[in-house]
Order: structure tokens, then sequence, then C-alpha cells
């Protein structure tokens, strides 16, 4: 299925930066609507589009519904090349699959859910990876979950998003770059052993259960930050087993239930990193998710320089969280 033709979105190369940018124009208005505006929250639309889904044969019984994004950012384009200006304004289309996992409930949030709610969730995330990876152009799936307007959610009505996309680029190639390097010098690999170091040093880790350690990281970018990490070593997040997804449903139920509880319902964004699906193998990696609490803003430092300065030190925050109690 081919996107509206109206809908237009491209990939440009950015050469001082070396990374790309996605321009979706089928995501945007008019130049106009982006004056910013007297009341900057998420609008509670009603009636909502998401909701709809749910009125129908397809949907009514059920928990979750996968649909295609209806602005998508990547999407099926019947032209493959995109003419670029010149050498330094490469562009390509942004070939691709964009979908949105929506939640039956309009006004009930991640930290709400059930055991079963999460198990299945993250089952929905493992089936739709596995199906977009199939895909020869689809060489990395990213898996997100925006809450909240500092997070980037537009709609109240919770949902997560997954993206089949054509390339990818620093944010992913440097932690596979690390980790490459490490296992290369050490013969093990980096995450393991920031695993094995946080246990043993104990004073970042939130929570764990057997297969899963949810810390705030040493080096946080966010105050309140926090990594979900396999304490097994796994590259491929597709391949997790039952027992694993049964773990990690727990973990993400109570670490959401604390921060809910802890941070008073904050804004967050929470992703996933793993290994890429573009024939290639990956050993060296190991996949996690990190929760990132939308609670202060980029400011012109950080911009400027890419240093984020945090002031909740990540021992503090992960200390105040463990005690949380839900
Ligand atoms: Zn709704
Ligand atoms: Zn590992």
């Amino acid at each position: 299925m081919f996107g509206k033709t109206k809908q237009k979105s491209e990939l440009r190369f950015d050469v001082v930066n070396k990374d790309w940018v996605v321009v979706a124009e089928g995501r945007g208005k008019r130049p106009e609507d982006f004056k910013k505006k007297k009341q900057e929250e998420v609008v509670d639309n009603m009636p909502c589009a998401f909701c709809d889904y749910f009125c129908s044969e397809k949907f009514r019984d059920k928990n979750f519904a996968v649909v295609p994004n209806k602005f998508p950012a990547f999407f099926l384009q019947k032209n493959k090349e995109t003419k670029s200006e010149n050498a330094l304004f490469q562009k390509i289309p942004s070939n691709g699959f964009h979908e949105v996992v929506v939640f039956n409930d309009h006004s009930k949030q991640l930290w709400d859910f059930s055991f079963n709610e999460w198990e299945e969730l993250l089952g929905i995330y493992q089936q739709r990876y596995i199906d977009l990876s199939k895909e020869d152009f689809v060489n990395y799936v990213s898996v997100f979950h925006n809450h909240g307007k500092m997070a980037g959610a537009s709609l109240i009505h919770p949902h997560s998003q997954i993206m089949g996309i054509p390339f990818f680029d620093k944010n992913i190639s440097s932690p596979l770059n690390s980790s490459k390097e490490f296992f290369k010098e050490k013969s093990q690999c980096l995450f393991c052993a920031i695993n094995r170091a946080e246990k043993s040093a104990k004073t970042r880790i939130i929570f764990e259960n057997s297969n899963f350690l949810a810390m705030c990281p040493f080096a946080s970018k966010v105050n309140f930050e926090i990594v979900i990490s396999p304490k097994n070593h796994l590259p491929y997040f597709e391949k997790i087993s039952e027992q694993e997804k049964s773990d990690l449903a727990q973990i993400f139920q109570i670490v959401l239930a604390k921060i809910n509880k802890g941070l008073g319902s904050p804004d967050y964004n929470f992703y996933l990193k793993t290994s890429p699906c573009d024939d290639r193998e990956y050993p060296f990696f190991h996949w996690h998710f990190t929760i990132m609490p939308r609670i202060s803003v980029w400011a012109g430092f950080e911009l400027g320089t890419g240093i984020e300065i945090i002031t909740m030190p990540p021992e503090k925050a992960a200390d105040y969280l463990k005690k949380i109690k839900i």
C-alpha cells in the first residue's frame, strides 16, 4: 500500500554532522500553525480517532490495535529515487513503515497497566519487529513510546509507535561501535561489563528480577534516566524468550509505577536500542530500553555543545525511586 500522494517524506543528509534528518511534510501544517499558542497542553480531543478503532468489528474486543500511522514519517513510496540538489544537498525518499500500537482505553496510561497487559504489549513489539524486519529495505526497527507534550505526544490517547526504517545514524552506530571496540579489546560485551559493575556498586540499581536490571546510568543524560538491561547477553530483541518477556513486563510495570508515584506522573519517552536488521551479525551488542522522564528541557549549552547538565546525581535518583513504595 502506497502512502497518499499529498504526503511527502524524504531523508536529507547533513554533510556537517554526517547524519540524517527526515522531512515529513505530510505530518506538518501551514507555517503559521507553528506560531506559539497560549495553550500548549496536549489537547484531549473528543471524539478521538484512536477510540474509533475500537468501535470497529476488527478491534472491538481487543486490548490493542496495530494500525498504520495516518501521518507517517516513513511509508512505502512509488519513487525509489529522489533527485538530490547537488553534492552538498543529498536526499532520498524515506521508504519504510510507521505503525501505531493504540491502547483500548483512552485514559489508561502505561503505569496503570496490569502485568498481563504489559506482557501482551511486549509481545506486539516483538511480533511487529519480526514482521517489519523481514522487508529488504528495512535495516532498523525503532520501538518507542511518547507520553505527554514534553515528550512529543500530540494525542492524549496512549499509544506506542514502531518504525521500520532504511538506515540508522549515530545514535545507533555510536553504541554499536563502542560495544564492537570493547569486544575486540576485552573479548567481552560492554553492556554485560557495565551490568556486572553496577551489580557490585549497587548504588544505581532501582529494581532487579531474574532476567533484568533497572538502573539510573552512571552518566545519565537527563535527571532520573533509567536503563532496563537484560542480565544475560542478548544482542537481538526479537529473539526474547517467553520467560524473559514475562520478566521484562514485570520490571516495566514496577519501574513506571515508581516514576508515576515518585515524580508526579511526568511526561516521558522510552525507546528500544537493539541490533540492526541489515543482514549483518551483531554478536557484540546487547539490547536495552531507555526511559527518559522529560522533567527538564535542553537549553543553549546542551544544544550548542551536546553536553548535558543534570542536577540530580544518578545515585540519588536511583535511591529515591528504589524506596518508592507502589
Ligand atoms: Zn481516545
Ligand atoms: Zn552483553
